[in-house]
């Protein structure tokens, strides 16, 4: 078999959807889809249309004309790249606000219980909003951030020694922010189960990126990003998952107009509407929602299946160079080498990590980004990424660090990286 890039270019069977993104400059390499996706030529005409017509011309009847269910609608396609049904995914808020929310249900949920357990890969803020929770509740709960053996992957037994009969809530990302780890959502689902407490998967790496099966993991809860894989647009509404079972057991802490039975009938007392509905909260921004449905679509179009073929055959294909071009040279894998344990970045780390990708993002024309200590993080996104890319982005990286590039650029970070 021939594996030169642009051969491998030719063989792709999803190249035609690189055309459906507005590619400015093709002489930027982007691999950075992981964090903000590429923005498609039918979201552009969609918002455009939202404007000028939507807003423009229909004013508030544009409420009746598609608005108010729009969350509800969106959801119920995301809920099918998520193996999900439609009446399980709604389009809402933030995925911190919606973690937030689902976690406090979880906690109402499971009263007497009293631990949250999640790892130290998770990303941050889920963090954040769970010590939140348990100042809020002030109910003596506690949460337990379990240490990955390696930083790079999952502590799979240190979680089944902390799941225990006082866990009431396991949270975990699918897919990890730092190395791209991604859990058997099915084998800790289960762990979790045995030991009588829920799961609140968050997906935000995960969700466009690797096939999920929330139904057939009976996975309880979850939540994520559209902007990263699913190509939504900075700062699109988030979408979250109650599996069907669980939604009429669970009180949303936010309880505003939004999640009311019948919010138009604008009564005093809050009575939470049947079905997910009555996890939302507020109006929703109309234009970041619409725009989320096109990347959603290019999505079910290509495939899960497919998609997650090529970004494995990709992902192989960097490492691959990384171990014959970079490997010598310093740089580790700081993501799993198994393919089954990996969504779709890759991580890889070097001392001079930091400055190294100041020079690929200043003087080679490459976007990736960067995540501390030492990780360059190369996002593989199947449906506008090449192989010829990958492959100029590990030469560039090659030419940063012999001809010493790197040492043109400050130490200090500055605040969004
Ligand atoms: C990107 C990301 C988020 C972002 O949350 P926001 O509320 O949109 O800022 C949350 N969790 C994970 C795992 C992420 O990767």
């Amino acid at each position: 078999m021939n594996t030169s890039p642009l051969s491998l270019d030719t063989q792709d069977t999803l190249a035609r959807f690189r055309a459906e993104f507005v590619i400015d400059d093709p002489s930027l390499i982007y691999l950075d889809g992981n964090s903000l996706g590429r923005l498609p030529h039918r979201t552009r005409a969609l918002i455009q249309d939202y404007v000028d017509h939507r807003w423009g011309q229909r004013l508030i009847r544009g409420w009746n004309e598609g608005w108010l269910e729009l969350g509800e609608r969106i959801g119920g396609k995301i809920a099918r790249l998520i193996g999900a049904q439609s009446d399980e995914v709604v389009v809402a808020e933030s995925t911190s606000t919606n973690l937030f929310k689902l976690a406090t249900a979880a906690l109402k949920a499971r009263p007497g219980r009293r631990k949250i357990v999640t790892d130290d890969l998770n990303f941050p803020s889920d963090l954040y909003i769970f010590q939140g929770i348990v100042e809020l509740l002030d109910a003596g709960h506690r949460l337990e951030i379990v240490r990955s053996p390696d930083g790079i992957h999952g502590p799979v037994e240190g979680l089944a020694a902390a799941i225990d009969e006082d866990t009431a809530l396991v949270s975990l990302s699918h897919t990890v922010f730092k190395s791209a780890y991604t859990y058997d959502m099915a084998a800790i689902t289960q762990m979790a189960h045995q030991a009588g407490a829920l799961t609140l998967w968050d997906l935000s790496h995960a969700a466009g990126a690797v096939p999920v099966d929330l139904n057939g993991a009976n996975a309880d809860l979850a939540v994520g990003c559209s902007y990263k894989y699913l190509n939504g647009g900075p700062g699109a509404p988030a979408f979250l998952y109650v599996r069907r079972d669980l939604q009429a057991s669970l009180r949303n802490p936010i309880s505003g107009w939004y999640g009311q039975a019948s919010p138009f009938d604008f009564g005093l007392a809050y009575q939470p509407a049947d079905g997910l509905r009555r996890m939302l909260t507020g109006t929703p921004p109309v234009l970041s929602l619409a725009g989320i449905e096109p990347g959603v679509d290019l999505l079910l179009e290509a495939g899960m299946d497919r998609l997650r073929a090529k970004s494995l055959q990709q992902s192989e294909y960097l490492i691959m160079l990384h171990e014959a071009m970079l490997q010598p040279l310093g740089f580790r894998l700081n993501s799993p080498r198994e393919a089954a344990r990996r969504g779709s970045h890759i991580s890889l780390g070097h001392p001079e990590g930091w400055r190294i990708n100041r020079a690929l993002i200043e003087q080679m024309q490459v976007l990736p980004d960067f995540r501390a200590p030492d990780n360059i993080r190369l996002g593989i996104t199947p449906l506008y990424t090449t192989f010829d890319e990958i492959h100029q982005a590990v030469q560039r990286l090659r030419t940063v660090v012999v001809e010493r590039l790197y040492e043109q650029y400050p130490a200090e970070r500055p605040a969004v990286t």
